[in-house]
């Protein structure tokens, strides 16, 4: 058989692994399972099970426009927002149209931009991990239809403000779409990190996208959304998605995680990760490893080439973080009593 020759350069998307015995730092989940309620709101969509779900997942769009104050045909439902980020190149990008991003981050985005055809433009982070947006400015041409700006970043944890993303806006074309990837905003603590949704009325080529996996702990369920300043491009998503991709189970457990009693829930654990985020830092930091401000939840350990064999050596502890060769570790904040093994593996490994 024949297979698209971009097949076999792709990069692989490597999941963190679960090793029984040990804790799982590797994935950015949240450390608890659903609400009770949400789970009783999951059992109830099961028993439906044998319908196909909403295509367009209408009521929780209609819930998520009205909890951000926006126009519902400026939201698109989609299986996590991984797939949202697919169907945005998908959207926008032919064949060697260009699409850039920052690198180091999410892994996703060089494996969804080769399969769709497009070239990616990799834009190196900054010496201090962050992203540099008057490079990716400057890299933008006349193929150009898709920039990612993954805010905070993934892996490293770090943010831009406010000031540096409004001026990186102005200058990208009006007719080239930013996808401002905030899959962990929830855990933003620094005021100066802009809500997306705040710059979506000067900007009109700006997307938002979201996840109910990270800070509503659903993961595993696989729901995300998008939230766009035009409704055309929240069409063309809806368009570009495969028939019926968000089950109806996903939706009514996203749907439950809107109650406000779920929402309070849901703030006092990201409440939990920010203040165990600044404890595992300041410990990590004390062992002597140059850990960069993170605004989500996890932290990036800059171990260069030790990299794969100080994550194997954790991993002998019982603890699984995730490793970019050659580069760094990633771990994710998790519970206390989790935080407290990682940092006893780490005092270990020095
Ligand atoms: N964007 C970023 C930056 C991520 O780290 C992730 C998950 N690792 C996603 C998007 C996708 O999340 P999901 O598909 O679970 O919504």
């Amino acid at each position: 058989m024949t297979l698209r020759p971009v097949l076999s350069s792709l990069p692989a998307y490597v999941p963190g692994r679960t090793v029984p015995g040990a804790i799982k730092l590797a994935s950015n989940e949240s450390a608890y399972p659903p609400l009770p309620h949400v789970l009783q709101r999951i059992a109830d969509a099961a028993a439906n099970a044998n319908r196909y779900p909403d295509n367009t997942s209408s009521e929780l769009a209609g819930a998520l426009a009205a909890r951000y104050g926006v126009p519902a045909d400026q939201v698109a439902v989609g299986c996590g927002s991984v797939s949202l980020c697919t169907q945005l190149v998908q959207a926008v990008a032919d064949a060697d149209d260009e699409v850039v991003y920052a690198w180091r981050s999410f892994e996703a985005y060089p494996i969804i931009t080769a399969v769709a055809g497009a070239s990616a433009v990799q834009v190196p982070l900054t010496a201090g991990h962050v992203h540099d947006l008057d490079e990716m400015a400057a890299r933008i041409t006349g193929k150009t239809r898709l920039l990612f700006v993954c805010n905070p970043n993934n892996p490293t944890g770090t943010a831009v403000g406010r000031d540096a993303l409004v001026r990186f806006l102005r200058a990208v074309p009006a007719d080239v779409v930013v996808a401002l990837d905030e899959a962990y905003r929830e855990f933003v603590a620094d005021p100066d990190v802009p809500d997306g949704l705040t710059l979506l009325p000067e900007f009109p080529n700006v997307v938002v996208l979201r996840t109910f996996s990270k800070a509503y702990g659903l993961a595993g369920l696989r729901v995300g959304y998008a939230i766009t300043a035009d409704p055309v491009l929240a069409t063309a998503l809806r368009q570009t998605q495969v028939p019926f991709a968000v089950t109806s189970v996903a939706q009514a457990a996203a749907l439950a995680s809107l109650e406000p009693a779920a929402e309070e829930q849901m703030a006092q654990r990201v409440d939990e990760v920010r203040r165990e985020r600044v404890r595992v830092r300041d410990a990590l930091r004390d062992l002597g490893h140059d850990v960069p401000a993170s605004e989500a939840n996890f932290v990036w350990l800059p171990l260069g080439e030790r990299t794969v064999e100080w994550a194997a050596r954790c991993e002998d502890h019982g603890v699984i973080v995730r490793a970019f060769a050659s580069s760094g570790v990633r771990v994710t904040i998790s519970s206390p009593a989790e935080n407290d093994r990682l940092l006893a593996a780490a005092a270990d490994l020095g």
